[in-house]
């Protein structure tokens, strides 16, 4: 189960090698990154540029600092044995799957040494990149889907829908856990048509989602683009309130789904 997984295809801008990468931060007690506390690394670097991101400090894979196998264990280890009953790893960013290599390669070695619950937080966009093996040492993931409509999809993120959509395709073919993610954005992202589209979608997955997470927009990453200097588009977006998150969690839980 946690021999070396296969490596990694070299994709445009993907970082293969599997015996380093790049850490932006980490995040030794967090709450709301998958079941439990989490012990979260944020990887460096994203081919995705979300209007609404709140890392965009995170997107270049060279903001991050260079980091080696042994350098990612001592970042967990001290915290494994409390870890292995409240919760474990999450690996985030940015987009983990930039780093599959290495990203992959710490996985195993968590794992094998400490057999903590693993948890990737990802876009999914990469992941014809690795192959099904690459998923072994991974519990569960955290798939955000940012959009439903190929063209809005591509307005949010400048990328393409269809690998996302692929991959929950994927997830389910593999029988992974899943924990689907929405960031509801008025007037972006909450057209009702829209979430009914994308809740009939993920009704599709069947069992192996677990819930569905609405995150309502907030404006918490605005200073990081004006430090960046970068034109942030939603400045006057407002934050949904509680009954318009709670209409949006509705609309999948018709569906059968359990929403939060
Ligand atoms: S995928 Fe995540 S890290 Fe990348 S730009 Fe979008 S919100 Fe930011």
């Amino acid at each position: 189960m946690h021999q070396r997984v296969s490596a990694p295809k070299k994709l445009p801008g993907v970082h293969v090698d599997l015996d380093h990468g790049f850490l932006h931060s980490v995040e030794s007690g967090g709450a709301v990154d998958g079941p439990g506390m989490r012990f979260v690394f944020f990887m460096a670097g994203c081919q995705f540029r979300c209007v609404y991101c709140h890392n965009p400090d995170t997107w270049k894979l060279h903001n991050g600092r260079r980091v080696d196998v042994d350098a990612m264990l001592a970042e967990v280890r001290p915290y494994a044995g409390f870890l292995k009953f409240a919760g474990g790893v999450t690996f985030s960013g940015g987009e983990p799957m930039m780093q599959a290599g290495f990203v992959g390669n710490v996985m195993r070695h968590i794992k094998q040494e400490m057999g903590l619950h693993i948890a990737l937080d990802t876009q999914g966009y990469l992941h014809t990149g690795v192959e099904d093996d690459w998923f072994d040492n991974v519990d569960l993931v955290m798939l955000d889907i940012k959009h439903i409509d190929p063209e809005k999809y591509h307005a949010i993120t400048a990328q393409y829908l269809q690998p996302t959509l692929d991959f929950a395709e994927r997830l389910k073919r593999l029988r992974k856990k899943m924990w689907m993610r929405y960031v509801l954005v008025p007037d972006l992202t909450d057209d009702t048509d829209d979430v009914n589209r994308m809740a009939d979608f993920v009704a599709t997955l069947g069992d192996i989602v677990e819930r569905v997470e609405v995150l309502p927009f907030h404006q918490m990453g605005v200073s990081k683009w004006d430090a960046l200097k970068m034109e942030y588009t939603l400045r006057d977006t407002r934050t949904p309130t509680n009954e318009e998150a709670e209409a949006a969690r509705d609309i999948f839980r018709a569906r059968g789904l359990v929403a939060s």
